[in-house]
């Protein structure tokens, strides 16, 4: 493949509640947004050893752990144990946390560095609601199962907690290779300080109304500044929750949150997210990052192959290639992917290798990494391209079992073990699609149908 240049920064974004990485384990959980932790708390260590490893192994830079630091798992002597681990390989580990809500630095638990706990003991630094109500923000089944006081951006004793906390965490981690901060993306308080605040700092909410830059540049500036402090190299990862092309906020040089955001200092990442983008194709090689923007490190993060975009382990391939591409032509330095599930899962492992390829080679086809990757793990080229296109079958589920025997022939012509697995796994992957459409399609239509090759 001929270099055209290439993106620098490789991604896994993580829960740590759904992440697993080593087989088997009972209280395993495959989805979800403030869930408990339901595994053996030594089963957080051991799962991320083994994404570290997998990211030595395969270019990825860094994996970010939301729900690093709580009780269930071993607190701060577990994220010391996996942050150390993680340096030693060559891979940073960073902590990504909400400001004003979820949790804040400690995610869950009897912690001083609980937000939850400092907002139960001083209630008026906690976010108003219209009904000028205290706000809080409920996670129900399937995603979750708090109920979680969120914070004021405008208290002036909150902003000294988190930037207390978020110093104490650096110090006591010494290997915590950075921070994905995150002001909210599930409310706007509308106190009287936060509705002036907001109206002068003009900071495009209009355009955005769940999600607030003037927040961002309430918080983001003074955050990068504690953590930077105290762990010079780590990573500062300031949350944006949008794709650039949809924060029209830049267009006006005169805004103050602006003008408080881009004065931070460059080696800050902003990290966008491009689902909705990919798939209306509404991101083209022409659009580029905003020009106030331009002077930081960016990543574009995306959803695919997991329970919120796609299906958790389908194959998204072609969707990272697009990512990579895009990111590119855009200006963009970094990609991220969810990297919870383990490579024993072929999708998976494909999807993680896609990242790394397509990063170094922004501007190759699905062609380019089917001879150059999945050719020696499938049993050669041939194979490695009717992978690509068998493995999006579960988009198809009425073809599944008509495929069955193309795979029986592939597999019986394969002597690698590791190649056996990969198909092995795809033929019963994609079978579960196809006993389900089957048993929805008998429910819906009687007996007549035929589901025989
Ligand atoms: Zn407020």
């Amino acid at each position: 493949m001929k270099k055209s240049g290439e993106l620098r920064y490789k991604v896994f974004w993580t829960w740590d509640h759904s992440t697993n990485w080593c087989m088997n384990q009972p209280g395993k959980q495959n989805t979800g947004v403030g869930n408990l932790y339901t595994k053996k708390p030594g089963v957080f260590v051991e799962d991320y050893k083994r994404a570290v490893d997998f990211c030595q192994a395969n270019g990825i830079d860094a994996v970010g752990i939301v729900g690093m630091l709580r009780d269930g798992h071993g607190g701060l002597e577990a994220a010391r144990r996996v942050c150390g681990y993680a340096r030693e390989h060559g891979v940073r580990i960073y902590l990504i946390t909400g400001l004003f809500s979820y949790g804040g630095i400690w995610y869950e638990g009897d912690s001083e560095f609980s937000l939850d706990r400092f907002l139960q003991k001083n209630p008026e630094c906690m976010a108003r609601w219209v009904d000028r109500e205290p706000f809080y923000w409920t996670f129900s089944n399937p995603h979750g199962h708090k109920r979680q006081p969120i914070g004021c951006p405008s208290s002036k004793a909150l902003h000294n907690f988190i930037m207390d906390s978020l110093d104490y965490v650096f110090h006591a981690i010494p290997d915590l290779g950075g921070a994905q901060i995150e002001s909210g993306d599930s409310f706007i308080c509308m106190c009287d300080a936060c509705r002036e605040r907001r109206a002068s700092m003009r900071g495009g909410e209009e355009q955005l109304p769940l999600t607030s830059m003037s927040d961002m540049a309430a918080i983001y500036p003074d955050a990068a500044d504690v953590i930077t402090r105290r762990s010079p190299d780590a990573w500062v990862i300031c949350e944006s929750y949008t794709h650039f092309l949809d924060c029209r906020f830049f267009n006006d040089p005169t805004s103050p949150a602006l003008k408080a955001l881009t004065g931070m200092p460059e080696n800050v990442f902003w990290q966008w997210t491009c689902d909705k983008r990919l798939r209306e194709n509404t991101w083209t090689e022409k659009d580029r990052l905003p020009e106030p923007m331009r002077k930081f490190r960016h990543i574009m993060r995306a959803h695919h192959g997991t329970q919120w975009v796609g299906g958790r382990h389908t194959l998204a391939v072609d969707e990272i290639r697009r990512q990579c591409r895009l990111s590119y032509t855009s200006g963009i330095q970094g990609v991220s992917i969810f990297g919870e599930g383990s490579d024993f899962h072929a999708n998976a492992e494909l999807n993680y290798k896609a990242l790394n390829y397509f990063a170094k080679h922004p501007m190759a086809g699905n062609e380019d990494f089917a001879k150059d990757v999945m050719s020696p793990l499938l049993g050669g080229d041939e194979p490695a391209l009717r992978y690509l296109e068998l493995g999006v079958l579960n988009k198809t589920p009425e073809k599944i079992r008509k495929s069955m025997p193309e795979f029986a022939r592939t597999i019986g012509s394969l002597r690698d073990p590791d190649a056996i697995r990969r198909w092995t796994y795809l033929a019963s992957f994609l079978s579960t699609f196809a006993w389900e459409y089957e048993k929805k399609a008998a429910q819906n239509n009687g007996d007549n149908v035929d589901f025989n090759i």
